[in-house]
């Protein structure tokens, strides 16, 4: 069987993920995102490097921007693709897609391919959720490739029974490996992913068998992570204390989808078990809608503790509009609000303005920023020293500390599945050029025969399975 990988966005990068498949006959995109930067041509998946290859499915693996930012694009361009998700991020996509419909409205748009803003208008929200199939984990699904849209060569040749399977990727909710099995060969793409368990989450549950083709990703491939979960957890109880003992409020930026609901978690289970004081939580943006759909799955979908629900955590919304007359510029207390980056204009962002001025708070950067945002500015500013956020000047009088509780695998954890299913070709993507070279490395060094790619945009790779 000839299996061809095309990278459409996300080579190289964490940008506008998106990979095309073509095995033999069958073509399948897996993932839309939308750069989380970029504006202009690269802040989408150039579907049109495809040319006239045939697209029969589009295959969602979860509901980060990164990943689904593009899907209107992508609905425009392959209105004909069989769309298929998993339940949760199937529930996800008119939320996520809300916010990207917000974000072209506030930010320049005008370098985007042309007419690829037409199906980002409010009025299409309520048409991206139903277009997509909703299937269960380690459920297999039979793809069709129906020759009538695509000229009669594809059909030809493509396998008859060929299957595709979610695997729970342990990242979000919702969020999934995606394995492709045809003629007895077998083909992973892990999406994002994490092993070990989150404070809600259980870890990933992959196969572990032999694969012909393995696409991972790579985030934190050049990182040896310094501290374990544990370890992360106490030196938040301890920061939380300090604040509160100086009569402090604790500011946690966090994203919207995941890193919010693991947050909550993880800071309720900290105040149940007294290892911080009594004092109140508040969040608010755009996560209300989102915690609501990880109780909806509380059973439904692998939970450390099955049916634990969030809204049974005591904690206050905030709306925007009132946010900046807060209580908790009153009395000491922890906000866990998004954007986990600080991005300019919104809640956290606004928030930490004011919260950099006030000398006994104290703000805990969350995880990974991007060099060119403020998180990113701020977490590397001096205490009481001008530094530039945003393009304006500011200072910084309160306390900063950093936590590491990614979604995202070890690097250990990457290279582990790699050597448990020594596949024979090998694809890194979904980092930067150190975490794919470093991952190269490692996998050259243990295993010789493994045939390993970095994936450039828009080249075409062909190999037999
Ligand atoms: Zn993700
Ligand atoms: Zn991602």
């Amino acid at each position: 069987m000839t299996i061809e990988l095309m990278m459409l966005g996300g080579a190289g990068e964490i940008g506008a993920n998106s990979c095309y498949l073509n095995i033999n006959g069958h073509g399948m995109v897996i993932d839309a995102g939308l750069h989380p930067r970029r504006r202009d041509r690269a802040a989408l998946p150039e579907v049109e490097v495809l040319g006239d290859r045939p697209v029969h499915s589009f295959v969602l693996t979860h509901a980060h921007t990164d990943h689904l930012g593009g899907f209107p694009y992508m609905l425009k361009s392959l209105p004909h693709a069989r769309m298929i998700t998993t339940r949760p991020t199937r529930d996800l996509v008119e939320i996520m897609l809300r916010n990207t419909i917000k974000l072209f409205n506030l930010e320049p748009t005008t370098q985007l391919p042309s007419g690829a803003l037409e199906y980002y208008a409010p009025a299409m929200l309520d048409k991206f959720s139903p277009v997509f199939d909703a299937v269960l984990y380690n459920e297999p699904v039979a793809l069709s490739t129906d020759d009538t849209q695509y000229g009669s060569s594809a059909a030809l040749t493509a396998p008859k029974d060929l299957t595709l399977t979610f695997h729970d990727a342990g990242h979000i909710i919702g969020s999934a490996g995606v394995l492709v099995e045809a003629n007895g060969a077998a083909i992973m793409h892990t999406g994002d992913v994490k092993f070990s368990p989150q404070a809600l989450l259980k870890g990933a549950s992959f196969p572990k068998h032999h694969l012909d083709c393995l696409i991972i990703e790579c985030t934190n491939g050049a990182e040896e992570n310094p501290h374990g979960y544990e370890e992360e957890k106490t030196r938040l109880a301890e920061f939380i204390t300090h604040i509160y003992n100086q009569n402090g409020s604790v500011l946690l930026p966090t994203f919207a989808l995941g890193k919010t609901q693991e947050v909550l978690k993880i800071v309720h289970e900290l105040r149940q078990a007294e290892r911080i004081p009594k004092m109140p939580i508040f969040t608010g943006g755009m996560s209300k809608r989102i915690t609501k759909i990880y109780d909806r799955y509380a059973e439904a979908v692998p939970r450390q503790e099955p049916g634990f629900l969030l809204k049974s955590i005591p904690l206050t919304y905030v709306k925007y509009e009132t946010m900046m007359s807060g209580k908790f510029f009153n009395e000491p207390s922890i906000v866990i609000i998004s954007s986990g980056m600080l991005n300019e204009g919104s809640p956290s962002y606004q928030l930490a303005q004011r919260w950099m001025t006030i000398r006994n708070f104290g703000i805990g950067v969350m995880g990974y920023q991007d060099s060119s945002t403020p998180g990113y500015a701020l977490l590397h500013s001096e205490r009481d020293v001008e530094f530039t956020m945003a393009n304006k000047t500011v200072i910084r009088a309160c306390e900063l500390e950093r936590f590491r509780f990614s979604a995202h695998a070890r690097r250990d954890e990457l290279l582990d599945y790699i050597f448990a299913t020594k596949p024979n070709h090998l694809f890194l993507v979904h980092g930067d050029p150190a975490a794919t070279e470093s991952m190269r490395s490692a996998v050259e060094a243990n295993f010789p025969d493994i045939n390993i790619t970095i994936p450039q945009h828009g080249e075409s790779y062909q190999f037999e399975v």
